[in-house]
This record gives C-alpha cells, sequence and structure tokens, in this order.
C-alpha cells in the first residue's frame, strides 16, 4: 500500500500518517523530519538546507527526489509507504510517478486533508512535540495527560519546530498554494484523490481516513496488503 497525505502546513499528515503507519505497519516517511535530522546532525546536506527550511521555502526538487528515492528502496518500504510532505511540487510528483513505474508499482491512493487555512497558523503554533521520542503535542488541543511528562516515553523534554513560527507559516503556505496545490490535478485526473475533512477532530479524521482506505482499497488497481 503506497499511500501520498497531501494538505498545507498544518492540515494533520503527521498525525495521521503515523496512526496509519501503527495500523497498517508501513513506514511514514516525512522528508521534514529527514531533512532536520540533517539539520541536527549538522551534516553537509543539513547545512545546506537549514536556511531555506528556517525561512518557510521549498529545498530543491533534485535533493528531495535523490533523498526520497533511495529512502523508498530500503527493506522497510517492501509493503508500501505512507510519504508526509513529499510531493510537493510536480517535479517531485512526476519524478515519483517514474520512480515508481520503473518498478512496476505506483501510488494507491492519494490522501487530500481539506482544511481552513485561516485557522492553520493558530494550529501550527500552539505545535510541540516530545524531544526524545518524537510524540506530537498541542498547546489547545492535545496536551499531555500528566503536565510536562510525555504520554509514550516519559520524557520531560518538548520542543517546537523552528519553522512554527507565525511569520514563517504564512512563507510555508503560500509554499503550498504556489507550489504543492498545483499537484492536485495531476493525481485527480489517475482517480487517486480522497477528500478529507481535516477540520474536523483528530479521531474523526481518522475515521474518514479510514473509510476512505477502504473504499480504495475495495479497487480493483489497490495493491493488497
Ligand atoms: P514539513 O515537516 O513537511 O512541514 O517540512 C518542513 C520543511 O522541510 C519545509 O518547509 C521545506 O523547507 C522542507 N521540505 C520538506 N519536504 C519537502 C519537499 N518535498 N520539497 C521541498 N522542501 C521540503
Amino acid at each position: 500500500m503506497k499511500l501520498i497525505f497531501l494538505g498545507p502546513p498544518g492540515a494533520g499528515k503527521g498525525t495521521q500518517a503515523k496512526r496509519i503507519e501503527l495500523l497498517h505497519g508501513i513506514p511514514q516517511i516525512s522528508t521534514g523530519d529527514m531533512l532536520r535530522a540533517e539539520v541536527q546532525a549538522d551534516s553537509m546536506l543539513g547545512q545546506q538546507v537549514k536556511r531555506i527550511m528556517d525561512l518557510g521555502g521549498l529545498v530543491s526538487d533534485e535533493i528531495l527526489v535523490a533523498m526520497l528515492g533511495e529512502r523508498v528502496d530500503r527493506p522497510d518500504c517492501a509493503r508500501g509507504f505512507i510519504l508526509d510532505g513529499f510531493p510537493r511540487t510536480t517535479v517531485q510528483a512526476e519524478a515519483l510517478d517514474a520512480m515508481l513505474s520503473s518498478r512496476g508499482s505506483k501510488i494507491d491512493a492519494v490522501l487530500l486533508l481539506l482544511v481552513n487555512e485561516a485557522a492553520l497558523t493558530e494550529r501550527i503554533a500552539g505545535r510541540y512535540s516530545c524531544a526524545r521520542c518524537g510524540a506530537g503535542y498541542h498547546d489547545l488541543y492535545k496536551q499531555p495527560h500528566v503536565a510536562g511528562v510525555c504520554d509514550v516515553c516519559g520524557s520531560r523534554e518538548f520542543s517546537r519546530r523552528a519553522d512554527d513560527k507565525r511569520e514563517t507559516v504564512v512563507t510555508r503556505l503560500e509554499a503550498y498554494r504556489q507550489d504543492t496545490a498545483p499537484i492536485l490535478p495531476f493525481y485527480r485526473a489517475k482517480g487517486l484523490v480522497h477528500d478529507i475533512d481535516g477540520m474536523a477532530n483528530i479521531d474523526a479524521v481518522s475515521v474518514s481516513i479510514d473509510k476512505a482506505l477502504a473504499k480504495a482499497e475495495a479497487s480493483d488497481t489497490f495493491a493488497k496488503i
């Protein structure tokens, strides 16, 4: 099962992709997380991309396509994967298509999280995660059960993304409108897009996604898992 989560920053792609990862045992591939790991490690690539990411711009297609190509060839992707944050441009969508078809494979479904952009800044500005295990939280919508302690691993250290500042969110939304939204017709033409109401609460969004996946799975072309 090869899935893509699409939607603007803050739409809930990461949250939902992580749940599908647990449910179906296929890896979530977040290109944003991969790039942040490079920045954290202060690698050559990390040094190259840090500034662009901090400003909310998009890293070059060349870098992303190479990074993704290497990632999906790893053994843990043999049964499929969930893309979160890729593709983000038409060039990336076409490269992904070519990459998969050269391996006799294809995307099975695109889950598009529809959200009210006005609400996104609030969502993004309030989010933070456990510094140890990466579990996601939000100042308003999802706080740890015990204040200051991660529900998942018990760590007391949390962090916020450098690009989750209000000013940067504006640039990231602009990048989505300009570069990422134009990908949709490409996948709609293939009949792969499932529109999901991303403004509902997290559990309701999960239910909609499960229904969309069941529908996709019932179609003949879906790769059985
Ligand atoms: P995300 O975690 O998906 O919000 O990504 C964080 C940042 O990483 C983005 O604002 C971009 O700077 C960069 N990035 C992640 N994925 C891509 C991609 N597919 N193409 C270009 N830049 C990306």
